[in-house]
């Protein structure tokens, strides 16, 4: 049945199951008409609006069971949100959402430097949890994304991956419910090929209600950003190519080429600015730092420059991403290499003699530990890639069209240089939403292992409302 006849034959459940649902869920179970409805099912982008059937916010890993029981009962596929910033839209098309978000629990063993998070909570309360105990977890650019989400997608730190490797790389044991209603735990030693596709491959195994991983000891870093003028990016961006490669793996550095809106919550040289934001951190002492940093403080004279000794709480000045939703597209790949060449085709796509109107396009350079296989491996599928790129345009929906237009223009002009294997965090919510490329961003052989533990857990493909590995269809042995 086609999507539009299966949404005109109504959903596949009764009032009376959606009444049995209620008896046995602890949490809320709403439908489009209760008044809670849209603010359980907010995203952060507000161009990708999420509108299952039934929304049900977990609150204990025993509702996420009676949920998932139902929806696979029922036919219905389940997606999964926390706080919402990477939703593949969930229409009412015979779906199931659940949320995480009363899930908030997070627990710091100081002996063996570990954190218990459950599936709502978020960058920010794990971080403050670590900081008590001098430990710092392998947070993202915005503390403001859920835990879970981004350590399934790997978890790629602008502050600790170079350093010590994906989020994901760190994970001790995930405790989760799949897709035939039972709580489960997946750990390198019990039900390893689970663990080994849950980290990589996201959503696509089970709902996680709670993951164990290890942090690091450490309380300061040395970090922020450097703002240029947009018109001098290209002399910048010719130092920083060079640069960036040579740093040590306690450095990171990416840039962002940035068409900044009129707003009066940004720095005053920041207001309606076209700028190059070069962020950087490091993990050692202010000297040494400002070393490193030296030749790219002299290759343009920065309007801001707001790098400095911070608490790893201060993760989030790195990149200064926006916190409030907005509509917007995006879309991002991986980068083989960032020459002469690629940055000469950045700048005409992009620069200042472009008519680009996106608000972002920015580069993060990768390597160090990020290239490593960890201890136990997982299904990362982005180790070896040197760069990866991601770009973003906000507008009011009637103007998105327009953005699209650009993006594409932006991946057309990189093409030259681009990978199809991306941070899986990174893939927009219409990127990889068919087989052929789900495959050509885990890799053919990465992709054939993740489809055949697909069958064992999921062989009805009910988490399917994401970036989907569909269960294989030859027997897998598992
Ligand atoms: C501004 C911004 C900055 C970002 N910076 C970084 C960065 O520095 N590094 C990085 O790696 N990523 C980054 N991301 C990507 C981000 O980590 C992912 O989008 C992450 O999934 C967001 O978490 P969330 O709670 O908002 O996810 P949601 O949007 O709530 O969920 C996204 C998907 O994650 C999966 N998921 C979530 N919870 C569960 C669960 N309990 N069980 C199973 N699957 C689940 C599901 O497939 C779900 O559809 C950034 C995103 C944004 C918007």
């Amino acid at each position: 049945m086609s999507q539009k006849a299966a949404a005109a034959a109504g959903p596949l459940f009764t009032p009376d199951d959606v009444a049995g649902l209620r008896a046995t869920v602890v949490g809320p179970v709403l439908e489009p008409a209760d008044a809670a409805y849209a603010t359980e099912c907010a995203t952060y982008n507000l161009a990708q609006p999420t509108t299952p059937d039934l929304v049900v916010g977990a609150t204990s890993a025993e509702d996420v069971a009676h949920a998932v029981t139902f929806a696979a009962r029922n036919g219905l596929a389940v997606a999964v949100k926390n706080a919402g910033h990477q939703m593949v839209p969930t229409v009412a098309h015979n779906s199931l959402l659940i949320t995480t978000t009363r899930l908030t629990g997070v627990e710091v063993d100081e002996a063996t430097r570990t954190l218990r998070v459950d599936a709502g909570a978020r960058w920010h309360d794990a971080l403050t949890a670590a900081a008590k105990a001098g430990l710092a977890p392998l947070a993202g650019s915005t503390p403001v994304v859920g835990v879970v989400g981004y350590t399934l997608g790997g978890g790629l730190s602008p502050l600790l991956g170079r350093a010590h490797g994906y989020a994901a790389d760190h994970v001790r044991w995930i405790e989760l419910v799949t897709a035939d209603g039972v709580i489960r735990t997946a750990t390198p030693d019990h039900e390893p090929e689970l663990f080994w596709a849950l980290l990589g491959g996201k959503g696509n195994f089970g709902v996680v209600t709670r993951i164990e991983f290890a942090a690091v000891e450490l309380t300061d870093f040395y970090g922020g950003g450097l703002w240029f003028r947009g018109e001098n990016m290209a002399e910048v961006l010719d130092v920083w190519r060079t640069w960036a490669p040579a740093l040590p793996e306690a450095a990171s550095t990416s840039f962002a080429v940035q068409r900044l809106p009129q707003d009066e919550a940004l720095p005053a040289p920041l207001r309606d600015a076209f700028v190059l934001h070069v962020r950087f951190s490091y993990l050692g002492d202010a000297a040494e730092a400002e070393e490193l940093l030296a030749p790219l403080r002299a290759a343009g004279i920065p309007v801001l420059d707001s790098v400095a000794l911070r608490p790893v709480m201060d993760i989030g000045a790195i990149h200064v991403d926006p916190v409030d939703p907005l509509p917007y597209v995006e879309t991002g790949f991986g980068l083989r290499e960032f020459s002469a060449e690629t940055l000469a085709a950045l700048v005409e796509a992009v620069g200042p003699g472009s008519d680009c109107p996106l608000v972002t396009v920015e580069v993060r350079a990768l390597g160090g530990a990020l290239d490593r296989e960890p201890e136990t491996p997982n299904a990362v599928p982005s180790r070896g890639l040197p760069y990866i790129t991601f770009a973003f345009g906000v507008a009011e929906p009637s103007d998105l069209p327009f953005m699209d237009e650009h993006l594409a223009k932006y991946a057309a002009a990189l093409s030259p240089w681009a990978d199809p294997r991306n941070v899986v965090n990174f893939i927009a919510p219409d990127e990889a939403v068919n087989e052929t490329d789900v495959r050509r961003l885990y890799g053919a052989e990465r992709y054939h292992r993740l489809a055949a533990v697909k069958r064992r857990w999921d062989p009805h493909n009910v988490f399917r409302r994401n970036h989907n590995i569909r269960p294989s269809s030859a027997p897998t042995g598992l």
